[in-house]
Order: structure tokens, then C-alpha cells, then sequence
């Protein structure tokens, strides 16, 4: 730290991102991307942009913008596209959290929420979920905060009805509800139709997952006129041109080549039902999940030895040292050859 960093910042602890190796080739499992490319159309709509670089991107993405409302069935004042999820989710932090409007997130849920929160100067509470990781979401009605979930939750994987939703989302109409639905196209159902109701719901989707589109940097946020307004007064007070040209192209591109993506979602969840029988029969324990990952706990070796285990096996995985997950790790869904090349190596380590 150089001593020009305010100390506003001394005690932020940023967010971890999952490794990126450059130094060998693993099978690797660890940052839930897809195991699929973008779909061949998509490949040419970022070859033709990438002719335009010259000129800066729509700060609007008109096209993509109403591309995308279409598809979901709500207006484009609905509608935000942004840099990754990620984007969505600090401004809605910027945007309504404060010292009267805390945030309030489940304890084991994605570990960005109380890094957007410290860097926005937002005070946030943590509730425990329950002792098999569901949530319950009467713990989520009536708070004096905003709340925000992922849908399904990660790492566990665990899914909420729409009408759970829908409960917390009227519980609390003076504080806005966040639904990250990251994960939602490996089996959910989408709570968006309900923001036509509710003036206090934001759902935020991304690209970078059933989509194929992670280092794209694709996102976006669906919820009422008023609360996309607020999302935008900071989009443009900080990046105008959030979305570059090469990613707006291949967002319209890969909504029209739906198909594409929902039969490589659909191969995913029959390869995450194959693992998870897989892993069961070895012992393993497996949360119940609806998004492109598994939740695992080994039988008889610590959550920090299964990874480093695979790893030297050429194989990554997510592991954290968060006391009440440490004996877990969490496993993207890959091809079916990726997860018997886990699974090999799952069984060599057991050998041991
Ligand atoms: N929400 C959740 C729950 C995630 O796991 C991720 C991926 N790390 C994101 C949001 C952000 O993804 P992106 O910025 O790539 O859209």
C-alpha cells in the first residue's frame, strides 16, 4: 500500500477471483464458466465490430438493450446492460445502501457482496442460513434493509420458488430487493415477470455463464423505470461506455442464437445429475443445486486436501477457508469427459 492510499480504503479487503492459471493446462472447474464457446454467430459479430474499435460504443446500448427487453418480455426502460453482473451489483450497493439502508445478505453467499458493500461505505448484516444451506426466506421478510440474494445461491447452489420470492420482494416495500440470478438458466425460474408488480425489485442477470460470454464482460439489471434511473445516474457519473462495442455485438448475437445456449444449458444439468450420483456413490456429500456447479463435501478428506489433491491432479476446483465451509468445495459442471477426468481423479485420490 503506498502512503497516498486514503485511508478510507486501509481496511478494504477486495474480492479473491478464482485462479486463472497461465502455467499449465488444467481441467479446470473453478470460476463456473461455461464449458462451451460462444456460439459461431456470436464469434462473427465480435470479428465485424472489432472493424468500428475506433469509435467509442453507444453509452445506451440501444440495440442490445431492447434486444434483450424483448427476449424478457419488459420495456427497455427496464432494462440496464453493464460490465458483467458485477457492475449491477455495486451500483444497486452505491445507489441504496447507507447508514439507514444497510444491506442484509445470507452468511455463505457470493463473497463480492460485503466487498461492494465495504467499498461503498454501506453497513451490512449477515444471517446464518439454514444447517443444510437452504435459505429460508421468511428470515428475509420485513427487514429494516435492502436485501440481496443470489438465485440461486452460490457456492451452495440452493434455489428459491418465485413465490418465496415474491414474499420477501412485499415484505418489504420501503427497501429494495436484489435478486442475482447468475445462475438461473440451469433450472430455475426467473422472478423478473415480477417487477412489473413491485417497484422495490431489481433482478440482475449475466452473460458469463449459460451464455458463454464471461470474459465478454456482459450483464444487466430488469426492474422498475425508477430504480434502472438511479442505476444509471451512476453508470454515467462513472463509465459511461460500460459496455464496449465487441461485447454489445456479441450480446444481440447470442440472444438470437438462443437455441445455441439453451441446449448446451440443458447438457449441463444432465452432466451436473451424472456428478452428482457420481459423487454420492463415493460417499460424498452434494447440496441440492440448480445452478452450473456442485457443493461438495468430501467423506473422508478436508475440503483444503480434496482441492489441492485435484490440483496436483490437473484438476481446479473452488475452495475457501470461511470456517463454516471449510470442509466444502465447489465444483463447475463441465463436459461429461472434463467430469470423468474429475471423477478419475477423485477416485485415485480416495485410493490413497
Ligand atoms: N453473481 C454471482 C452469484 C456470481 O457467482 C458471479 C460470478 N462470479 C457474478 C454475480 C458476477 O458475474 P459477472 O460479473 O461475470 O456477470
Amino acid at each position: 500500500m503506498s502512503k497516498f492510499f486514503s485511508s478510507k480504503y486501509t481496511s478494504l479487503e477486495a474480492y479473491t477471483p478464482g485462479e486463472q492459471p497461465r502455467d499449465q493446462q488444467y481441467v479446470k472447474l473453478n470460476t463456473n464458466e461455461s464449458p462451451y464457446p460462444p456460439s459461431p454467430a456470436v464469434v462473427r459479430a465480435a470479428e465485424a465490430e472489432a472493424k468500428r474499435l475506433q469509435l467509442y460504443s453507444d453509452p445506451e446500448s440501444t440495440e442490445l438493450t431492447r434486444v434483450v427487453a424483448e427476449y424478457l418480455g419488459v420495456e427497455p426502460e427496464n432494462v440496464l446492460m453493464t460490465n458483467g453482473s458485477d457492475e449491477i451489483l455495486n451500483f444497486a450497493f452505491m445507489a441504496w445502501g447507507d447508514s439507514d439502508h444497510p444491506f442484509i445478505f445470507p452468511d455463505i453467499t457470493y463473497g463480492f457482496y460485503p466487498v461492494f458493500a465495504e467499498v461503498n461505505h454501506v453497513p451490512y448484516r449477515e444471517v446464518p442460513l439454514q444447517a443444510d444451506f437452504s435459505i429460508r426466506a421468511k428470515d428475509f421478510c420485513g427487514v429494516s434493509g435492502n436485501v440481496v440474494l443470489a438465485n440461486p445461491n452460490a457456492p451452495t447452489g440452493t434455489l428459491l420458488s418465485v413465490a418465496e420470492i415474491e414474499e420477501i420482494v412485499k415484505s418489504n416495500p420501503e427497501h429494495v430487493v436484489v435478486i442475482d440470478e447468475a445462475y438461473i438458466d440451469f433450472g430455475g425460474e426467473s422472478c423478473i415477470p415480477l417487477i412489473k408488480k413491485y417497484d422495490n425489485l431489481l433482478v440482475t442477470q449475466t452473460f458469463s455463464k449459460s451464455r458463454s460470454l464471461a470474459g465478454g464482460r456482459l450483464g444487466f439489471g430488469v426492474g422498475a423505470a425508477s430504480l434502472i434511473q438511479d442505476l444509471n445516474t451512476l453508470k454515467y457519473s462513472t463509465n459511461p461506455y460500460n459496455v464496449n462495442r465487441m461485447t454489445a455485438a456479441c450480446g444481440v448475437a447470442a440472444i438470437r442464437d438462443n437455441v445455441y445456449y439453451q441446449t448446451n444449458a440443458a447438457a449441463i444439468q444432465a452432466c451436473r445429475a451424472y456428478t452428482a450420483l457420481a459423487l454420492r456413490q463415493r460417499g460424498f456429500t452434494v447440496t441440492e443445486s440448480m445452478a452450473n456447479f456442485l457443493f461438495i463435501r468430501a467423506p473422508k478428506c478436508s475440503g483444503e486436501a480434496l482441492y489441492r489433491g485435484l490440483k496436483e491432479r490437473g484438476v481446479l476446483i473452488r475452495h475457501w477457508q470461511k470456517a463454516r465451509i471449510r470442509d466444502w468445495c465447489r465444483v463447475t459442471i463441465g463436459t461429461k469427459e472434463q467430469m470423468d477426468v474429475f471423477l478419475a481423479a477423485v477416485d485415485e485420490m480416495m485410493k490413497e
